[in-house]
């Protein structure tokens, strides 16, 4: 699995930390989606496509590899 996040479409709302924090981050500065694994490991999956599932803004886009 391949994870894309599209910065300028989130709007910091933090569902997708909440819901993969090993993957996702969130900068300091103004809350936008940091992302820490673009290749997480099988056993995250299921919550990296959660937090793709909660994004409110479609900013999480997976891909499977
Ligand atoms: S859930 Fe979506 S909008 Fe919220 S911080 Fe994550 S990527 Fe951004």
């Amino acid at each position: 699995m391949l994870v894309h996040i599209d910065q300028e479409k989130c709007c910091g709302a933090g569902s997708c930390v909440l819901a993969a924090p090993e993957v996702f981050d969130q900068r300091d500065e103004d809350g936008i989606v940091v992302l820490l694994d673009a290749e997480p490991p099988a056993d995250s999956h299921q919550a990296v496509r959660d937090a793709a599932a909660v994004c409110p803004a479609a900013a999480i886009r997976l891909e499977q590899a």
